[in-house]
């Protein structure tokens, strides 16, 4: 299929041509592939061969996938000109995100909603869409809806396994898998479906065996979102932290290594300062 003809059925009308235009102006691979619940899409770079690469999920609507390739070409166009030096989503990438939109501002390629809502969206980008409550309303698929979208003590179902919320985190929700017992984190941005108690107890009993292999997949969920790795001198004194699987609290500075509280069980614990933790 012709490139152009290909990005036609994926972005808004009259938008494929200067889409494409950018996206030849470096070697990249450019992939529209399977919806991921973690990203929209990406940005890679590989180290050894230097290929260059964005993906984009192939089940957005016209709109988000024009904001997520343009977000991701930022990024590419960044990497050639400064490579690692700058912060992935700061002044030099909201710089590029917002030039490269001004020359489809208007209603020659879009619609007056469309601008609209672009124009607000640029004023300040987020690094996720998705952070971004306008678009994220917009963009809302009917039946999905996401983990911080669904209310404390109420049931979902993610993968087939029934969780019910016990605590909010900054991004993270601490979740109690029903049929176990057992808590995981799970991104806020999670695609999870909302059931009642009743809905809760007939699937899980249906679905016990597919429990063991999705196990995977929830922790994959949440080990993408832990970033804002850091070591633990560098997290101030009084603030939640995580490490090896547990919440702690950092109380004291003592000469190399800090005493630390396990929030779930009050113990003390002393901790290097040197082990790598992350923020929450
Ligand atoms: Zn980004």
């Amino acid at each position: 299929m012709p490139e152009i003809t290909l990005l036609n059925k994926y972005l808004p009308p009259n938008t494929a041509e200067y889409v494409l235009k950018l996206l030849k102006r470096y070697p990249v691979y450019f992939k529209i592939v399977a919806p991921r619940k973690t990203k929209l899409g990406d940005f890679k770079v590989y180290n050894k061969t230097g290929k260059l690469q964005i993906t984009i999920n192939n089940d957005l609507k016209p709109l988000n996938f024009l904001i997520t390739t343009i977000h991701e070409l930022a990024h590419l166009y960044n990497w050639k000109m400064y490579k690692n030096d700058i912060d992935p989503h700061g002044e030099e990438w909201k710089n590029e995100y917002k030039k490269l939109f001004l020359p489809i501002l208007s209603t020659q390629f879009l619609s007056q909603e469309e601008v609209n809502l672009l124009q607000a969206h640029l004023n300040n980008p987020k690094a996720s869409s998705c952070a971004d409550v306008m678009l994220k309303k917009h963009f809302k698929k009917e039946g999905v809806v996401h983990l911080e979208d669904v209310p404390f003590g109420k049931y979902f179902n993610l993968d087939g396994r029934m969780f019910s919320i016990e605590k909010k985190l900054r991004k993270r929700y601490l979740c109690v898998e029903q049929s176990s017992g057992r808590k995981y984190y799970i991104n806020g941005l999670a695609e999870v479906e909302n059931v009642t108690i009743e809905e809760a107890k007939q699937i899980e009993g249906c679905l016990t065996n597919s429990k063991l292999q999705k196990k995977d997949e929830i922790n994959a969920v949440s080990e993408t979102e832990k970033k804002g790795i850091k070591y633990l001198k560098d997290v101030p004194i009084g603030e939640i932290f995580f490490f090896q699987k547990k919440l702690f609290r950092n109380d004291k500075k003592l000469r190399t290594r800090f005493l630390c509280t396990e929030q779930s069980t009050d113990r003390k614990y002393y901790i290097n300062g040197q082990a790598k933790v992350f923020e929450m």
